[in-house]
């Protein structure tokens, strides 16, 4: 047997300290997980049960590279998130086990057309043409953490241009990362190779052409993305 069309690439991302790639399984993102986010979008952060959204594994952008500036929008922001790297999945995942799934963790961007999101949200649509589209899951390599822990009181912040434009700590995660594991994979069978964005604290805002993104996460790493 074989295939009658040529299969797709595994998408995947350098691991930090290897020759080795993470394969990428799905693409998981949590909304409004940082209060202070949560009342610049208009809503209330009362801790509220977490809520999900997908992106597709293909538009993944490796830290160095490009974020062409997408059509059908005039109004693109970035959101500078943790993100969580999987090696081991499951369903109703125990908060208690939920950190033996983690491989590493990496510095991502939830990069969003903000304008058909928010006609989205108006119109009670789906969120995918504002939040799934090409090139809008930049990551930088992954981190095991067999090396760097699971950090919980770690700097989150994001440079436009050399400004500061977000600055938060993850310690202000509403849902942490064992809990949102945990709740995640009651929704979802969580497998090996799953990326979770974790949710961006305030300051999110616009990119044009020629911007130069650059986003931290203090003991994890960087990514610096390039808006043509
Ligand atoms: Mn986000």
């Amino acid at each position: 047997m074989t295939y009658v069309i040529t299969p797709p690439a595994i998408p995947s991302l350098p691991v930090r300290g290897t020759d080795d790639l993470f394969p990428i399984h799905r693409i998981y993102c949590v909304g409004r997980n940082y209060a202070d986010h949560a009342r610049e979008m208009g809503h209330d952060p009362d801790r509220e049960p977490p809520f999900f959204f997908q992106k597709n594994p293909d538009t993944i952008v490796p830290d160095g590279g490009n974020f062409p500036y997408p059509d059908k929008s005039e109004d693109v922001h970035f959101e500078m998130e943790l993100v969580v790297a999987l090696a081991k999945g499951g369903k109703d995942i125990a908060e208690a086990d939920a950190m033996d799934c983690v491989y590493g963790y990496g510095v991502g961007l939830d990069m969003t057309r903000r304008d058909l999101q928010g006609v989205a949200k108006k119109m009670g649509r789906p969120w995918e043409v504002g939040k799934a589209f090409e090139n809008s899951a930049p990551c930088g390599e992954i981190v095991p953490a067999s090396t760097v822990g699971h950090p919980t009181d770690a700097r989150i912040w994001l440079d436009v241009n050399g400004v500061t434009r977000q600055d938060g700590n993850i310690n202000q995660l509403i849902w942490n990362i064992p809990e949102t594991i945990s709740y995640l994979s009651g929704l979802f069978t969580l497998a090996p190779g799953d990326l979770i964005y974790s949710g961006t604290p305030a300051g999110v805002g616009a990119i044009v052409r020629g911007d130069v993104m650059k986003g931290t996460v203090e003991g994890v790493g960087s990514i610096t993305i390039n808006v043509t």
